[in-house]
């Protein structure tokens, strides 16, 4: 690592005010919210880390793409701008665009899938998942055991242990397998990486047996960057090559345009089969909309081609990990108690270590999501047990391993600066986290009850 500073590929054109708030003031907005961010306005937010999903700043020249959308119902000329940018960069022969990840999700779970099926995946993802369950599958966890584990150092946390694999298809048989479903940043293990080497191990093994691989790539530009970083034989490649390398090795992929892309809005199929792919643009139809739109307008189609080249330059994402890494280490050098390696695209707090006096069933990582806005008007989320929801059949909670508060970083958005308010808020929480007490639900919705339910102080 060289000793001089990075800074951002870009400079600001435009910006959107904020309102600066009182502690008065955020502690009524947090009271009023149930001590639950996701029920805080917008506006009484400073810096809004609830997710990275769609609050990307766009470029200028994705705002004048905006402008050249061809708005005709069939065959829009940005379809097929977006088509040779996704053939240039990833490789895939056929293209479905849709309203977003999980429009592609759905699509694709009904072609590959059919009832009592098994689909092997490196950790779960909410709606991949739930798209797998509704086609008749059922999903199994085959990541390596690091990945659940906060404090282990490996590498490449994202990468499939082919030896579980294995055991499903000794038990179940390589017919039932329909395809691996392998994430890039790996989001519910803390944006952490899979390695190509991983991935080649996997196409063999895949090929012998006639599995598919089908890439989940939301975040494919953030993992190139670690194996450039990380993985020997890589230092030298660019993100470009890298991102093909890995699309090469699978047979298809589902793409949340919202997150790498930087844009607002947007998602995609890609197939290699030209009879699978048959199968999805007749679907398409019935879900999202014509195969040459998929649910977007045209100048959607044509901010995403952009962006998708722009998510590929390597000065772009040195400084977006770079920004998360900054802030990371920040956190370490407090002691605060982080997920580490550093990920991709957030930070995730440790909240039963940050908050040991806390017992994990009264939600010490939502208080201390609601702590930190208290402080500083930070927005962050729990991703513990209020996000982990009750088992179905016994209505007890799921006591999850992981017990976390995630920042996510949205991509050209804030400055150093806002990282320093960041971590200079945690760790003054950090400083009297003896003072935080647990909380108490004294409203719980029935569904992805993190969304909506509402909280007490004890
Ligand atoms: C966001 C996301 C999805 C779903 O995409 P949407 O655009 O939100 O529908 C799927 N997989 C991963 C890993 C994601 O982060």
């Amino acid at each position: 690592m060289s000793s001089r500073s990075w800074a951002e590929p870009y400079k600001i054109k435009m910006v959107e005010l904020l309102k600066m708030t009182t502690p008065k003031q955020r502690k009524k907005a947090i009271e009023e919210a149930g001590f639950n961010t996701f029920l805080l306005k917008s506006e009484d937010v400073y810096i809004d880390l609830l997710t990275d999903s769609g609050t990307s700043a766009m470029s200028d020249r994705q705002w004048a793409g905006m402008m050249l959308g061809d708005e005709a119902y069939a065959g829009s000329r940005n379809f097929y701008n977006l088509e040779r940018v996704v053939k240039k960069c990833y490789g895939y022969k056929h293209l479905i665009p849709t309203h977003q990840g999980r429009g592609a999700e759905n699509i694709l779970s009904q072609v590959m899938i059919k009832k009592g099926d098994i689909i092997p995946g490196n950790m779960y993802f909410t709606t991949t998942r739930l798209h797998q369950e509704l086609a008749g599958g059922t999903f199994y966890d085959v990541i390596i055991d690091e990945a659940h584990d906060s404090t282990s150092l490996h590498p490449f946390k994202g990468d499939i242990d082919i030896a579980k694999l294995d055991k499903l298809v000794k038990k179940f048989g390589a017919k039932k397998i329909p395809y691996v479903c392998v994430a890039t940043t790996v989001n519910m293990a803390g944006g952490q990486p899979i390695s190509l080497k991983n991935l080649k191990e996997l196409r063999a093994y895949t090929n012998k047996l006639g599995i598919k691989i089908i890439l989940d790539m939301t975040r494919i530009a953030e993992n190139a960057y670690f194996i450039q970083q990380r993985e020997k034989g890589y230092a030298n490649k660019n993100i470009a090559s890298i991102v093909r390398q890995i699309c090469d090795l699978t047979d298809g992929a589902t793409f949340s345009a919202k997150k790498d892309a930087l844009v607002n809005i947007g998602g995609f199929l890609t197939l290699n089969d030209d009879k699978k792919f048959e199968e999805a643009s007749n679907l398409v139809v019935v879900y999202e909309g014509l195969h040459t739109y998929g649910g977007l307008a045209g100048r959607d189609m044509e901010a995403m081609a952009i962006g998708i080249e722009e998510s590929l330059n390597d000065d772009h994402i040195n400084a977006r990990v770079g920004q998360v890494i900054y802030l990371g280490n920040k956190l370490i050098a407090s002691g605060v108690p982080i997920v580490q390696p550093i990920g991709g695209h957030g930070i995730f707090i440790d909240a039963k270590l940050f908050l040991p006096h806390v017992k994990q069933i009264n939600f010490p990582a939502q208080a201390l999501a609601a702590e930190i806005f208290e402080d500083s008007g930070v927005r962050t989320m729990e991703r513990g047990i209020v996000s982990a929801g009750r088992n179905a059949k016994t209505g007890d909670h799921y006591f999850p391993k992981l017990e976390l508060v995630r920042l996510t970083i949205p991509r050209r958005v804030y400055t150093q600066a806002h990282m320093d308010v960041i971590s200079e808020s945690i760790d003054s929480v950090y400083k009297r986290r003896n003072e935080i007490k647990g909380m108490e639900m004294i409203y719980e919705p029935t569904y992805l009850r993190f969304f909506q339910a509402r909280f007490k102080r004890l």
